[in-house]
């Protein structure tokens, strides 16, 4: 009998290839499959924010997407008699070294992901269906289908469903998939657009609800995304229609044309009750799905899959303990939670009939919106918060802070802040990264050899001197997907390897 694989990845949409993405550079085994026959050609998510270009970044991909991508900084809110322009992204991200919102669409994305697991010699079995899954002890039996209708079967250790919103792997676990279907019914059409200013984010209120057009780029110049009139019929969608809304919420003569996709879609809004079931996890849209305000789906998706890939790798090498694996649902679910409820309530003010909220969209919105932005804290918090940038991982249990600790400089949890500028990039390499700070000669060789010992291969050690994010004296671990597992302060070691011996123990 064949040993079992280490992992099966199910779904090869931004999650799933974010997910081979990281278990190939560890050199895990694993196999990835969709049963699509070809990886998704339609627009779908069309921006990707800077947390996700700074966690790809260390996998190379993140110049292709920018390369490719529009990086736009500001939003025109169109209002009755006004239009309030406002920067998007434009402070709070001193620490960064992608401090905008970058539109690309979900297609392009798929294209350069699929691009470079492709050049790292990954093949994604396409046309190849998840049909059951069976555990048998240590390893899984998984029944795949092929569009021949020829089965296989296959064993693996772990399986993550990357299977998006109608998972196999979900419903297989027995996993709940709790929330609603919102009522409004949406029109979304990527087209050509007479008459808007480029380079923008379009936003035009009215007591009806909010018609925004998107700078794409590609397959059309404009992402169109309104709701569909109460009243109108539940027909296929048409430019006409589409006109007959922007007409309607707009006096400045747009003209539609050249539409390069046109659709009509409900939201929802649902979480699962649990991200990871005995051998089973679910990432992605599988795990949670909500209304697309603020640009949050796909960029949380990817960034399950790059929390939970390297801790797959290490346990499966035997070089952690299984209980790693179990943060990462004390991880990520806060974090899906949290999507959950402010896309929910950004979506309810953007879209609500009630009387009240509408007044709020329409009057007070515009007036009050630019004020508080000009508060610079609190535009930094939004920024952060929409940017990805403020996820932390401060109450996990893999999240520790040693002696003499200090709220100066990042915590444990938090994410590695590219400051100075380049640490990120030079830490970019597998395995976890030691950064320690203050004068050199206060970590000669002799003091690391006990945080070393038995585990050189998996942990890099930086001196920084003056170039640190600390002010103090200070040693910080960083986990191969950029956040600081353990910060203290002075130069005694012994905390640092408690956590060592717990999370990579040398046994
Ligand atoms: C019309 C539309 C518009 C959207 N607009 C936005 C937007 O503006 N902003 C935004 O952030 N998000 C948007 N989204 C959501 C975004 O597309 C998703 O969040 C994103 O695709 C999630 O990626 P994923 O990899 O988790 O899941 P998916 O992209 O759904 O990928 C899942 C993959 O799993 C495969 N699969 C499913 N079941 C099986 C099985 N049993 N066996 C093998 N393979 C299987 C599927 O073929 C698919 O390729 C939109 C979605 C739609 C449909």
């Amino acid at each position: 009998m064949t040993a079992p694989l280490d992992v099966l990845v199910v779904g090869a949409g931004p999650t799933g290839l974010a997910l081979a993405t990281q278990l190939r550079v560890h050199a895990t085994r694993f196999r990835i499959l969709d049963r699509s026959l070809d990886r998704a050609h339609e627009s779908r998510a069309l921006a990707i924010q800077p947390r996700t270009l700074e966690a790809l970044a260390g996998f190379g991909v993140t110049d292709e997407l920018v390369d490719r991508g529009n990086p736009t900084m500001r939003l025109r809110m169109h209002l009755p008699r006004r239009v309030v322009q406002m920067p998007l992204f434009d402070i709070g991200l001193a620490d960064t070294a992608y401090p905008f919102l970058l539109f690309l669409s979900q297609a392009e994305t798929e294209d350069v992901l699929s691009e470079h697991v492709a050049a790292q010699g990954v093949v994604i079995e396409r046309g190849t269906e998840l049909v059951q899954l069976e555990p048998k002890g240590s390893y899984v039996s998984c029944r795949l289908r092929r569009r021949d209708g020829e089965e296989e079967t296959v064993d693996a250790r772990y399986v993550v469903g990357c299977d998006g919103a109608h998972s196999t792997v979900r419903t297989q676990a027995g996993i709940d998939f709790e929330g609603s279907a919102y009522p409004q019914v949406f029109l979304l059409a990527d087209l050509e657009v007479d008459g808007l200013e480029p380079g923008s984010v379009h936003a035009y209120m009215t007591g009806t609800g909010i018609l925004l057009f998107f700078p794409l780029g590609s397959p059309a110049t404009w992402r169109m995304l309104a709701m569909r009139p109460p009243g109108t019929p539940d027909t296929e969608v048409k430019l006409g229609l589409l006109q007959e809304i922007v007409d309607a919420y707009t006096t400045d003569r747009l003209v539609l044309r050249d539409p390069a996709w046109m659709t009509d879609f409900r939201l929802h809004n649902r979480g699962a009750t649990r991200y990871r079931s005995g051998p089973f996890f679910l990432a992605g849209d599988a795990a949670h799905i909500h209304s697309p305000v603020g640009a949050q789906g796909m960029n949380t998706g990817i960034q399950d899959a790059l929390n939970l890939g390297w801790k797959l790798a290490v346990v499966c090498q035997g070089a952690a303990p299984e209980e790693l694996l179990e943060t990462y649902e004390a991880e990520r679910a806060p974090v899906g939670r949290s999507v959950l409820r402010f896309t929910d309530r950004a979506f309810t003010i953007a879209t609500s009939r009630n009387p009240a909220l509408r007044l709020a969209r329409t009057q007070l919105a515009p007036r009050l919106v630019p004020l508080a932005l000009r508060a610079t804290g609190m535009r930094g918090r939004l920024f952060r918060t929409v940017s990805e940038l403020g996820i932390h991982y401060r109450h996990s249990p893999a999240s520790s802070t040693g002696p003499r600790s200090s709220k100066r400089g990042p915590r444990a949890g938090d994410r590695l802040p590219d400051l100075p500028r380049g640490l990120q990039a030079r830490i970019a390499g597998r395995g976890y990264h030691l950064l320690l700070s203050g004068p050199p000669d206060l970590w000669p060789d002799e003091r690391l050899a006990p945080v070393l010992r038995g585990r050189a291969d998996l942990v890099s050690v930086h001196r920084l001197n003056e170039e640190s994010p600390w002010p103090d004296v200070a040693q910080g671990l960083v986990r191969p997907d950029g956040y600081l597992g353990y910060v203290a302060h002075g130069t005694h070691v012994e905390g640092l390897c408690v956590y060592l011996d717990r999370w990579l123990p040398t046994t």
